[in-house]
């Protein structure tokens, strides 16, 4: 099997993040002529299901508005807890990960793995191995949800995901097509980066040339779609959430100073704020940035007068 034909998998599973780089990537997938009974998105909740600790909480209903308004399942996955249990840890083992199942029950896997100690937010950086959170709360849980359905044991499997190299350097020697880390002796599970060679207009083009909406934080301008309190977050991004989301804001602020452990290096989140205005965008769409604090989603997914968003190749802060 192979990228050059993803329709020949029995399933492709889309890690679905709600932001412009999967729905770019679902959308060329459609485009290559899958057939849409072969593909499911799923999403991680990084919070989990019940708090809204670092995400946007709006998130989960856009990422199930999108789904349903294309006909397609919507998986969700989450580590039980969250990324404040996985930040709290202290003595006790990483979470199970819990996930969604075709039947409509809840799978339940891992949790009993070695007791450990975090305490602190994930460092600012490109490996995976300080940045705890990317792969606690999104490329293990996936992984998890994988391994922990027997459905993923008959026929081929394709994995996709939206990273860009134009995103960083680390993600510039990332392969396009690999097998999964899922992969085994009864799992044949490959991975497909189909937007490594992208740029962000030709994203931006292909959403236009759909008219579906992006999510409201393009709108309100942040140009990618990150946690809502990044920890890549820029100056700008932490004055807009503590001018419009200011008990967001205060709840990582507190734990700032009461640990004296900051995310980034040289300054605390307010620190960071202080050096920026918030976004013009955010401040103009009050309404907008309400419905991105709640969870329901509210608007209609096609936009038929569509144009760029406001945070369309704005700063590029947000993984690496
Ligand atoms: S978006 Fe930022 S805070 Fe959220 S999981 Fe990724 S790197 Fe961590």
């Amino acid at each position: 099997m192979s990228p050059l034909d993803p329709g020949g998998y029995d399933r492709v599973v889309v890690a679905f993040s709600g932001g412009k780089d999967s729905l770019a990537a679902l959308l060329h997938l459609l485009d290559l002529g899958v057939r849409i009974e072969r593909i499911e998105l799923h999403h991680h909740e990084v919070d989990g299901p019940s708090d809204t600790y670092m995400d946007w909480p709006i998130t989960p209903a856009y990422v199930a508005a999108v789904a349903a308004h294309l006909g397609l399942p919507l998986y969700r996955s989450w580590r039980e807890g969250g990324f404040r249990r996985e930040m709290d840890r202290d003595g006790t083992p990483t979470a199970p990960v819990l996930f969604d199942t075709p039947d409509g029950r809840l799978g339940r896997a891992g949790g009993a793995g070695p007791a450990g100690v975090r305490g602190r937010f994930p460092q600012v950086s490109a490996d995976l191995s300080v940045r705890w959170c990317s792969p606690a709360l999104k490329i293990d849980v996936l992984a998890a949800a994988i391994r922990g359905q027997a459905r993923f044991e008959t026929g081929c499997t394709l994995v996709v995901t939206g990273e860009r190299a134009e995103e960083s350097p680390a993600r510039a020697r990332y392969r396009p097509f690999e097998r999964h880390r899922t992969s085994c002796g009864r799992r044949t599970v490959d991975h497909w980066r189909p937007l490594l060679a992208w740029n962000e207009a030709s994203v931006w083009a292909r959403i236009g040339a759909a008219a579906l909406r992006p999510h409201p934080a393009y709108s309100l301008g942040w140009s990618r779609l990150s946690c809502r309190c990044c920890i890549f977050g820029s100056p700008a991004q932490w004055a807009t959430i503590r001018a419009l989301y200011p008990a967001a804001f205060a709840v990582i602020a507190d734990r700032e100073a009461r640990t004296g452990r900051t995310i980034q290096h040289r300054a605390s989140v307010v620190a960071l704020a202080d050096r920026a205005l918030p976004y013009p965008a955010a401040l103009a769409q009050l309404e907008l940035a309400a419905m991105a604090a709640g969870r329901e989603w509210t608007l209609p997914v096609i936009e038929p007068n569509w144009s760029l968003p406001a945070g369309a190749f704005g700063e590029a802060a947000g993984p690496t």
